[in-house]
């Protein structure tokens, strides 16, 4: 496995953001995390990205635990092991869209123009390279963001909401450029509150207040190559979603917010009409 939580917890005085979460993802595998807004996505995104730490519980990527490792080398797994992409783009205005590229670039302390620039190719903005963000339409400047996490090759994309800001047609564009990298054997882990991008993932699990309550396998061959690989379920009782859907339709209970039957058109009609509620 690239990735293993071990009951994994975020707690903030009452709240638990993450509530004893384990969870286990295999190398090149993509997988979303789809849930209401404030179930505790981005603050998991956080734990797994190195840019926070859990109050209880393990994360182990690559082998390591990250309790184990100091400021300095958590700094380095960030640079050399993951990608970030975010709803909201945190571009440098003032900078060109190879400029914005090439910052990535400064912090692995290597600026190549030769490179970022193949970096814009491969997310087609070639022609844009000396654009301005403010002179790039929101799906130019999320394929940017994207060009920009993938500057060091990284193992893992962490995307929070990367379609959030979007219309369909960038939506596409960016899931066109998610299915690249997965064939290519990155390990892809978005947040999504959108049907469509959750879809286009192997595997779904659903956050309700910080608890893994549901999973769902999307493609079949990968399910099997994970439990093949020594994966658990996901959800402790080993119920996947299907389970719990069909139990629902039995017994209509109140503790699963949405199904995945329609995952979450409801909650991004939601998240539209919270415009301060961004996701990330
Ligand atoms: P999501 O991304 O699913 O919308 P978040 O992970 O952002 O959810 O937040 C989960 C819960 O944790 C929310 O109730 C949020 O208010 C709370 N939370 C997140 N960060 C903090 C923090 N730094 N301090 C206190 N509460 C926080
Ligand atoms: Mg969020």
């Amino acid at each position: 496995m690239l990735l293993e939580l071990d009951h994994v917890s975020k707690i903030y005085g009452d709240l638990h953001a993450v509530d004893d979460l384990s969870l286990s993802v295999g190398e090149g595998e993509w997988l979303a995390i789809v849930g209401s807004s404030g179930s505790g996505k981005t603050t998991l995104m956080n734990i797994i990205g190195c840019m926070d730490t859990p109050s209880e519980g393990s994360v182990s990527l690559e082998g390591r635990q990250l309790n184990d490792l100091n400021a300095g080398q958590l700094a380095d797994v960030r640079k050399n092991v993951i990608g970030l992409v975010f709803q909201k783009f945190y571009l440098v205005p003032h900078l060109t869209a190879v400029e914005n590229v090439m910052v990535a670039q400064y912090y692995h302390s290597v600026v190549d123009e030769e490179q970022a620039m193949e970096s814009l190719r491969n997310v087609g903005l070639e022609d844009r390279a000396h654009h301005l963000p403010g002179q790039l339409s929101g799906g130019e400047q999320q394929r940017v963001c994207i060009a920009r996490a993938l500057i060091n090759c990284p193992k893992l994309i962490l995307a929070d909401e990367p379609t959030g800001n979007l219309d369909g047609a960038n939506e596409k564009i960016v899931l066109d450029l998610f299915k690249q990298l997965h064939e290519q054997g990155t390990t892809i882990i978005v947040v999504t509150h959108d049907a469509l991008v959750a879809s286009c993932a192997q595997r779904e699990i659903m956050l309700n207040h910080g608890v893994l309550v549901g999973e769902q396998w999307n493609d079949e061959d990968a399910r099997r190559r994970y439990v093949e690989a020594g994966g658990k379920p996901g959800v402790a009782e080993a119920a996947s979603m299907s389970d719990r859907v069909s139990d629902q339709e039995a017994a209509p209970s109140s503790d699963i917010p949405v199904g995945f039957a329609d995952p979450t058109k409801a909650a991004k009609t939601d998240g539209a009409s919270l415009p301060d509620d961004t996701g990330v």
